[in-house]
């Protein structure tokens, strides 16, 4: 019988190759223009239409990643990656990640591996403990925040209208959900997804520092009820995306308390940084959260991909999506059994990751480098708000600034056209330089330069490359 791979020789010699080739990288990264300068089609027509037929050495296929593949990759894992939000792997991650695929889990119920549903429970815990969360939260592990609010959001429909379960949405009343203008778009996908529509999700205004206006709120929900709409679920945002706007959780939670609709909070980026106590204050109110979500793999140092969805009604959860008659269901047990708990059955054994994670870098070592982050975007701010030149278009938070160049008109008054092609320019030089990437964003209709520090490797002179192409 040909076994597919006759004996693991070859897999340890390119393995130990392999992590050499991954040590290399990773010491030289920095060498490396950051946004990959690849055209449309690149790297595509470098490939043969039909795969090898007969095999090769691992040799070669490296080989073809230096050569081929390299060039079209955008170096995520660059110091001075800055675009969108940095998703930050790191060495503990990566041990971690080629451990999960060898042992190769599917933690769909308990007796499927019992210690991938234990491990999660223990990392989710200690994650839960680490950034001073309430006790009492379920947590577990999928792919990305976007699937994670969208389990939310159902498990909110189904809290608020548990008849759509059996009778789907003709049977319901017109639910609302409300989220702020500068939430995620993930938010409304969810809610597209989940048959809410498009009219269904209300955007409430931002105040000044772009957090949801809580008066807006109350009134929308206000008119909604006289118009007999049914308010289903509040999303607030801790650390919006383009400027790590901070929702008064506090406040919108006593509404949500007062009107009986779901409070999920969306901490996808913002959430790893109460890791450091004195960031704690992102929580308050966060003990009436229904929902949270954070993700690991945007500010935690692990790998893509690893997001974490809290819940304090794990029953509902259950209720929304668990297929298993009720009469199957054991009272004696704790056994938890993760396809009862979102839509998947599959589930990886992303926990690894959190474990090598906190036990190889210690909970100390990860808040130095994210109060580094935070530190450093400060820094940076301080140093734009020295020049004539240069405004910030939202009050540094977190490890996220903000900025665009301002070019006045004869009166002094500012030149909104100019303001925004200078910008536009500067963001073209920078990225063009390959020595950093930063990304855009638009607040109150001005286009800004967006600089988000996430990296395990950044270093203050990563981020003062920005200050060179102003
Ligand atoms: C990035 C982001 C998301 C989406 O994250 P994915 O894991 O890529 O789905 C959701 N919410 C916020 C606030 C984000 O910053």
């Amino acid at each position: 019988m040909p076994k597919l791979d006759p004996t693991s020789d070859e897999f340890r010699a390119a393995g130990h190759k392999l992590i050499d080739w991954i040590g290399d990288y990773l010491d030289g990264v920095d060498r490396y223009d950051v946004l990959s300068r690849v055209q449309p089609g690149d790297i595509e027509k470098q490939f043969p239409a039909a795969p090898s037929v007969d095999g090769r050495p691992y040799d070669a296929l490296l080989a073809e990643v230096d050569a081929k593949i390299i060039p079209g990759v955008t170096h995520w894992n660059h110091p001075a990656f800055f675009a969108y939000f940095s998703i930050t792997g790191s060495q503990a991650g990566i041990l971690a990640e080629l451990l999960t695929a060898a042992l190769n889990l599917n933690g769909m119920i308990w007796r499927t591996s019992p210690s991938l549903t234990e491990l999660e429970t223990v990392t989710l815990r200690w994650l839960r403990d680490a950034l001073g969360l309430p006790s009492g939260l379920f947590g577990i592990i999928n792919d990305t925040a976007s699937i994670n609010s969208f389990l939310a959001l159902a498990a909110a429909r189904e809290y608020v209208a548990p008849e759509i379960r059996t009778r789907g949405f003709a049977a319901a009343p017109p639910l609302r959900v409300y989220c702020s203008e500068h939430a995620h778009s993930s938010i409304e996908k969810g809610a597209l997804a989940l048959g809410f529509g498009i009219d269904g999700v209300v955007k409430i205004a931002g105040d000044d520092r772009f957090a949801m206006s809580v008066d807006a709120l109350e009134e929308a929900i206000a008119r909604d009820r006289a118009a007999g709409k049914v308010p289903c679920a509040i999303s607030a945002t801790v650390g919006t995306t383009s400027s790590a706007a901070i929702d008064p959780v506090k406040r919108i939670a006593e509404i949500a308390r007062r009107e009986n609709v779901w409070l999920h909070v969306d901490a996808a980026y913002a959430g790893p940084a109460t890791i450091c106590p004195e960031f704690r204050w992102l929580w308050e109110g966060i003990e009436a959260a229904d929902s949270i979500v954070i993700n690991p793999h945007k500010w935690l140092f692990t790998p893509i991909d690893c997001s974490v969805l809290y819940t304090r009604k794990p029953d509902v959860l259950r209720e929304t999506f668990s297929l298993v008659p009720e009469y199957l269901k054991t009272t004696d047990s704790a056994e938890v059994n993760f396809m009862d708990y979102g839509l998947q059955l599959g589930h990886r054994f992303r926990a690894l990751k959190l474990w090598y994670l906190f036990e190889h870098y210690g909970i100390e070592r990860l808040q130095k480098v994210i109060r580094q982050h935070i530190a450093d975007a400060a820094r940076l701010a301080a140093e734009l708000q020295k020049r004539d030149d240069v405004e910030l278009i939202a009050p540094q938070s977190l490890s996220v600034v903000v900025f665009r160049k301002i070019v006045r008109s004869s009166n002094n008054e500012i030149d909104e056209a100019a303001s925004e092609r200078a910008s536009v320019e500067a963001l073209e030089r920078m990225n063009a330089s390959g020595r950093l990437f930063v990304s855009h964003t638009r607040l109150r209709g001005r286009y800004g330069i967006r600089v988000a520090i996430g990296n395990g490797a950044t270093e203050w002179e990563h981020v003062a490359r920005v200050l060179e192409y102003l």
